[in-house]
């Protein structure tokens, strides 16, 4: 009787805690849990499966990169589109995990994690495009280019950032941002979108750097021709030379309804700019910037919208993927941030999320590929692998 009555105790208090873990969560989000919502832009996700072939060799690369984006914050997207949808990111028919620790530790920041992703090796963090020995690395773009290809960088942060920056800079040091622009400048890129005017006011107008400071009177340098307004962007055609579309004296703000930039709708013009372009094929590189910054700052909100802007610029790329046939679709992010954790309640259009910390985590990242060349990503990976992966697929093509 005595166990019995132990027994009928437990499971009281078990039930207890069942219901109150239940009332917890359907009255109030936990201690430190925020419950947000999302407004979606786009067309949501189609939920049909992805037909485009996955064997072969690529003649296009779209790799689309998260910053700070982890497994939680593709599932708060998921979350918020409802619990029969799927993201776009989700109809990927790869998927690989990241270890994404530096060379001079286990957790990275951009520069050293897109080093990693465009040029195949580890940097410490703070470098760009340079190992630890101070040796410059190759990126994938200087490759592509010498595949023949056309190469293009998107991002809603400064075109010197270090995402884009791996694509073409080495400096020991990301902040040596006038350095960054110059070698941009110097760079064979021949799309260049983002944001970024102030950097180049850097340069200066005399002297060595006066071609760099006419820059943004409209005088082209080193076959680049500056772009300050989306009009003039849309009639660019890159068979004329190179483009550089400076679009904000900074980064974009992407809490601002004004002077946001829509990933998806500039991924879309991209890739129809390259594709029109590219007879070899293109390598394009799209950043989503903020869901680092939301994570930083604990701005559940914010990641959570950006999220899902960045899923749908991710819908773009596996669109075009889907009628070209020929492409091959890579997502990832290049870190973790801010240790998120979500709910337990579900809701439409809305997901709850919390921050264990206000940095970058050594969590392991998802990738997930699509199209032509996707089975090379699968299992655990290091971020290395997926620029060695891509430059190996390149080369099976020529
Ligand atoms: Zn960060």
């Amino acid at each position: 009787m005595i166990r019995l009555h132990s027994l009928m105790v437990v499971l009281g208090s078990a039930l207890m805690l069942a219901c109150s873990c239940v009332f917890a969560s359907e009255d109030k989000p936990p201690a430190g849990m925020q419950t947000v919502q999302v407004t979606i832009t786009h067309a949501p996700p189609a939920q049909t499966v992805l037909t485009c072939s996955r064997t072969g060799t690529p003649k296009n690369v779209i790799l689309l990169v998260g910053d700070g984006m982890g497994l939680n914050d593709l599932s708060a997207a998921k979350a918020a589109l409802g619990p029969a949808a799927r993201t776009h990111t989700e109809r990927s028919s790869s998927v690989a995990l990241c270890s994404t620790n530096s060379a001079n530790g286990p957790t990275t920041d951009s520069a050293a994690a897109a080093t990693a992703l465009l040029c195949g090796e580890k940097a410490n963090r703070g470098s760009i495009g340079q190992a630890p020995d101070g040796r410059p690395l190759t990126s994938l773009f200087v490759k592509a280019k010498q595949a023949g290809k056309r190469t293009a960088i998107l991002t809603s942060d400064e075109v010197t950032e270090a995402t884009p920056a791996a694509a073409y800079a080495h400096v020991a040091k990301r902040g040596n941002d006038a350095t960054i622009a110059r070698q941009l400048l110097d760079s064979d890129i021949d799309l260049v979108i983002g944001g970024g005017r102030s950097v180049f006011r850097k340069l200066g107008p005399s002297g060595g750097a006066e071609t760099t400071g006419a820059f943004l009177d409209g005088i082209p340098s080193n076959g680049f021709r500056p772009v300050q307004d989306l009009d003039s962007l849309r009639k660019v055609d890159l068979a004329e030379g190179k483009v550089m579309a400076l679009l904000a004296e900074d980064s974009f703000d992407q809490t601002s309804p004004t002077n946001r930039l829509d990933l998806p709708a500039f991924t879309r013009m991209a890739i129809e700019k390259l594709n029109k372009s590219a007879p070899n094929g293109f390598l394009l590189l799209v950043e989503g910037t903020e869901m680092d910054d939301a994570a930083h700052d604990g701005n559940a909100a914010l990641l959570l919208n950006e999220m899902v802007d960045f899923d749908q610029a991710v819908g773009q790329a596996l669109e075009f993927a889907e009628l070209d046939k020929e492409t091959l679709v890579i997502v990832t992010g290049d870190h973790e941030t801010g240790g998120v954790g979500l709910g337990a309640k579900v809701e439409q259009d809305k997901a709850q999320i919390a921050f264990a910390c206000d940095g970058h985590t050594p969590a392991l990242v998802p990738l997930m590929a699509t199209g032509v060349g996707a089975p090379s990503f699968h299992g655990f990976i290091d971020n290395t692998d997926v620029a060695k992966i891509i430059s190996s697929l390149m080369k099976q093509r020529r």
